[in-house]
């Protein structure tokens, strides 16, 4: 019997997800600029640690799927997919330009190294490219003060049939901050990237802006009139909200539902007098009297190792809270609140029936990215 912990993927709440953002934008910006707004869903990390497969069948409605490892591309086209595929931080050596052809992928482009590369494409084997604007993030891309010469060398690659369409790209620092400050200075600096494009007269239809945070709150702002507008949502698809339990932007407050259920079952029972302590560096004292469930999950399964002593778990429909640290491959829950509870029954760590991601990754000082993508590849995972 393999150990009982199971993480079940649901691909109709990823669907769901997707279309809840759709429609969230559609009421935002209207019937006339949705139209022309596509969706490329992010599944890098292995989809968020939901797993690659579950990502084609949950996002099949979206326009694209955008990832970060070349690897991939390949990876999907195998399992059917055969709309856009991109690579968003572009692609590492020249031999990659080969599988981007070959797999037809739209490639970032962030550097003047990249466009050197690209002269080597032979002509005719045009590439679709994203160009990364930096609007202050300073991870990726060209400043816009910079792009004059950038827009020249692509207006040549373009005339040489190496470079197809541009697509022009940015991307947010702070588009789940509370204050919007850094989300409007970077969004001046995309002006100013474009008023370079508009002055060289070169062709920029499609813009690519929003991560999560910026679809979910600032899309009527962001879509800009007059140009085909891709969004590249990632957590919210799977159900989390960038802005955490923020009150009013939980994922429940966008109808976002979970796309990972973890479960784990009770493996051990202990009864512990009051003043005994439980675990490693005996972090829990038990005040009372304390049935204390030992549950068949740790961090290194992918739990969060700093979750503290208010962390939810759900038992039998009750929430319970965690008793002392999480140790690599189990944890110890308080079973006072749950006197049905017994051995064997499953404990719900989050999801569907269980206390949301965002609420437990916020008990470890963590976010839900980190979270979802460290599932270790142990736990057994069933997509339904
Ligand atoms: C990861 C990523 C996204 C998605 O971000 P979320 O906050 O998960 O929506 C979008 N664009 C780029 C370039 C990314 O790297």
């Amino acid at each position: 019997m393999p150990r009982p912990i199971l993480a079940t993927i649901s691909t109709s709440n990823m669907a769901h997800n997707l279309r809840t953002v759709q429609q969230h934008i559609a009421q935002q910006v209207g019937a006339a600029r949705f139209e022309r707004t596509k969706t490329f869903a992010v599944a890098k990390a292995n989809g968020y640690g939901h797993g690659i497969e579950a990502a084609v069948q949950g996002f099949a409605a979206a326009d694209g799927i955008a990832v970060i490892e070349t690897e991939m591309l390949a990876r999907l086209r195998e399992l059917g997919w055969h709309k856009e595929l991109v690579l968003l931080e572009g692609f590492f050596e020249k031999a990659d330009l080969e599988l981007l052809q070959h797999t037809r992928s739209i490639t970032a482009i962030h550097c003047q190294e990249q466009l050197d590369e690209l002269r080597s494409l032979p002509a005719g084997a045009a590439l679709k490219v994203m160009l990364k604007v930096n609007t202050g993030m300073n991870r990726l891309g060209f400043r816009p003060e910079l792009l004059s010469s950038v827009l020249t060398q692509l207006a040549q690659l373009q005339s040489q049939a190496k470079v197809s369409e541009v697509i022009m790209m940015m991307h947010f620092a702070d588009a789940d901050a509370f204050d919007r400050d850094s989300v409007d200075d970077a969004w001046a600096r995309m002006q100013q990237a474009l008023q370079q494009a508009q002055l060289r007269q070169f062709r920029i239809e499609s813009l690519s802006v929003c991560n999560s945070a910026a679809s979910l709150r600032y899309a009527d702002d962001l879509l800009l009139e007059g140009y085909r507008n891709i969004i590249r949502p990632g957590l919210c698809l799977y159900g989390a909200s960038p802005m955490g339990n923020a009150e009013h932007e939980a994922a429940i407050d966008f109808n976002l539902k979970p796309a990972m259920t973890l479960k784990a079952q009770i493996i051990a029972i202990q009864q512990v007098r009051a003043g005994e302590t439980v675990g490693y560096g005996s972090r829990f004292t038990a005040q009372e009297p304390t049935r204390i469930a030992i549950v068949a999950c740790g961090y290194a399964d992918g739990y969060p190792r700093w979750a503290d002593a208010s962390t939810p778990v759900v038992v039998n429909g009750i929430e319970t809270t965690l008793a002392g640290r999480v140790s690599m491959d189990m944890m110890s829950i308080n079973l006072n609140p749950v006197p049905s509870a017994k051995l064997g029954d499953w404990v719900t760590l989050w999801g569907e029936g269980g206390p949301t991601i965002d609420r437990v990754t916020e008990c470890a000082r963590m976010g839900s990215y980190e979270t979802l993508c460290h599932l270790n590849l142990r736990v057994p995972k069933e997509i339904i």
